[in-house]
């Protein structure tokens, strides 16, 4: 009753007097005199749309009813902070574009882009927006990767190479996204990465190597060498963000990735790979000894 009373005070706020005195007079049962039945049943129903229509462009502004609005400017958009990769394994961009628009066997399914194999870049729905491509599945401690992400599918049937002018219009897109939306630029997964249980894409014949060198996502450092005894390759594996319900799979996903090969094992390959994506930082080298420096200016410390 609480909050059909705040409901109702609300509508009252953004209804004329009118209107209100005649909602009132709705809720408590008031009989008013010498008017007409039918007549007041109508401007019963008339003030009750009012105030509903009042209600609910309430919620289309975001503003809760049950609050008083106290507007700030200390805020921004929610942005995503992931970017997922999958591909299409339909036959063409018009035929993908066509299912992204309605659903396949399983239901609705959206995506934020796709990528011809000419290159050609398709947005579908707008970024900030939470687009159906991921589906269950988690990667580090996102488990709605839906809510956190923008979703790019690859217009490939699975087992095709991809075309050098894909992946030249897939890194344009990623170095628009990951500087307009400051996402972080290693922050790029394939859609098995996050659900290996269900998905194999973007695959093996993915070239993450050639992105990495184009500034995105992750590559193990060759240097790394051999990783320290007790090391723990499982700890490592979920640790980089893998979910490890299925292991195997989890292992499939990860030789697609660095290995370009199937595989549901773990070998001492893979456990140099997991060592140098997952080691502590490294220290820089020491800068060359710099002259001495006068006074430098105090710079404000802003907290956000
Ligand atoms: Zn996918």
């Amino acid at each position: 009753m609480r909050q059909c009373g705040l409901l109702c005070e609300n509508a009252r706020r953004r209804t004329s007097g009118g209107g209100f005195v005649m909602l009132s007079a709705f809720s408590a049962g008031v009989r008013i005199a010498g008017v007409e039945a039918g007549s007041v049943r109508k401007a019963m129903r008339l003030a009750l749309a009012a105030a509903l229509v009042a209600l609910l462009s309430s919620c289309a502004t975001g503003r809760n009813p049950l609050a008083k609005w106290e507007r700030s400017r200390n805020f921004n958009e929610r942005q995503p902070m992931l970017i997922v990769l999958h591909y299409t394994t339909e036959e063409s961009a018009e035929k993908s574009l066509h299912t992204l628009k309605t659903a396949n066997s399983k239901g609705p399914v959206g995506v934020h882009y796709l990528l011809g194999r000419d290159g050609r870049i398709y947005q579908l729905v707008k970024d900030g927006k939470r687009a159906w491509h991921a589906g269950p599945g988690r990667w580090g401690t996102i488990t709605d990767v839906n809510s956190a992400s923008i979703g790019i599918e690859i217009d490939n049937s699975g087992h095709d190479p991809f075309p050098d002018v894909q992946i030249d219009s897939l890194i344009v897109l990623l170095r628009d996204l990951t500087t307009r939306l400051r996402i972080p630029p290693t922050q790029v997964i394939g859609h098995e990465d996050m659900a290996p249980t269900r998905k194999i894409d973007p695959g093996p014949l993915f070239p993450w190597k050639r992105l990495f060198d184009a500034g995105f996502g992750v590559w193990p450092d060759e240097s790394a060498g051999d990783p320290p005894p007790g090391f723990d390759p499982w700890l490592a594996m979920q640790a980089f963000g893998y979910p490890l319900e299925d292991r195997a799979a989890a292992v499939r996903a990860f030789h697609h990735r660095f290995r370009g090969m199937d595989g549901t094992e773990l070998d001492e390959h893979d456990l140099r790979i997991l060592y140098a994506l997952t080691r502590p930082p490294q220290p820089e080298p020491a800068p060359p000894a710099a002259e001495p420096a006068g006074l430098q200016p105090q710079q404000e410390n802003i907290v956000e």
